[in-house]
């Protein structure tokens, strides 16, 4: 046994040397240890034997990414990158996160500055156009936060008066779906970078709601519930997939046997109670994940 540990390292060390002088990332050199079987050439190949991996997140939503005293981004988005990870071979203090607000998701895909993005990620075509998605593995919907004491908003439809303001993200889709019910676009809808700026906003006074999915929401209420309340039922379905690059089938079908895996074992559902669980939001039954 340990004469295979060592016989596997010595071959990894081996594999490393070549690639480095064929030219591979000189950043890599030197740390490759690789300690799985992976297709030679494939993504998972590489991150094994560079054993460090970047997974793009958010830093700011409770109970899916937060970045806390830790100085680590939590949350359950981080504990499914994690679970992938280590189906990778790689040590999750290797991992390298990197605050990927919604507006840079697919750049960062595409640009190759992270290997994956975790990141309260909803799928949809448009997203496809550029990116691909492994999953999903959560379903959550879009919903409205408001102040303890509003009384006036109710829904998406309490914006059609033209008076109340609201805040979302630039980039994400609840910015897109609020457009058909704010009567004005121009003077309603405040749009920053990320969502603790719209929760600083809405107890600031600046807006009167915040809208994205509700288990975002329901992170911030849990943090601050003398503050803060939901107005209403969720009015679309959001489900969360992993981001990776358009072209790498063999990466997203790695992480959505990797998601089936941990919807089996119990993993799946023990990451979720550790996190965003414990803010009010419901799991439900593992979804299906579209191996398109
Ligand atoms: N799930 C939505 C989206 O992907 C909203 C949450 C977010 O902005 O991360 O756009």
């Amino acid at each position: 046994m340990r004469y295979k540990r060592v016989a596997a390292v010595a071959a990894a060390a081996t594999l490393t040397l070549g690639l480095s002088a064929c030219g591979g990332d000189s950043d890599d050199a030197g740390t490759g240890a690789g300690n799985k079987d992976f297709a030679a050439g494939s993504t998972m190949e590489r991150l094994n034997t560079a054993q460090k991996i970047k997974v793009g997140t958010k830093f700011d939503q409770p109970g899916f990414g937060q970045k806390g005293l830790s100085g680590k981004p939590e949350g359950f988005d981080v504990e499914i990158a994690k679970l992938i990870v280590k189906e990778l071979g790689i040590p999750e203090d290797k991992i390298e996160y990197v605050e990927t607000p919604s507006k840079v998701r697919e750049d960062v895909i595409v640009n190759g500055t992270v290997d994956l993005v975790a990141a309260t990620y909803t799928i949809n075509d448009k997203r496809k156009e550029r990116i691909a998605f492994a999953g999903p593995y959560y379903e959550a919907g879009q919903n409205i936060m408001v102040r303890k004491d509003e009384a006036a908003i109710t829904g998406p439809d309490s914006f059609s008066d033209g008076t109340k303001k609201v805040c979302s993200v630039t980039g994400s889709t609840p910015a897109e779906e609020i457009k058909k019910y704010v009567k004005d676009v121009a003077t309603q809808l405040v749009l920053f970078d990320t969502y603790d700026k719209c929760r600083d906003a809405l107890k600031g006074k600046q807006v009167d709601a915040v809208t994205t999915d509700n288990v975002i929401l329901l992170g911030y209420i849990a943090k601050d519930e003398a503050s803060f309340k939901m107005a209403g039922d969720n009015f679309t379905k959001e489900p969360y997939g992993i981001g990776v690059k358009k072209e790498d089938t063999d990466f997203r079908d790695f992480i959505n046997d990797t998601l089936d895996k941990a919807f089996e074992d119990g993993s799946w559902k023990k990451a979720w109670d550790e996190t965003a669980g414990k803010f009010g939001a419901t799991l439900g039954d593992p979804p299906a994940v579209n191996r398109y």
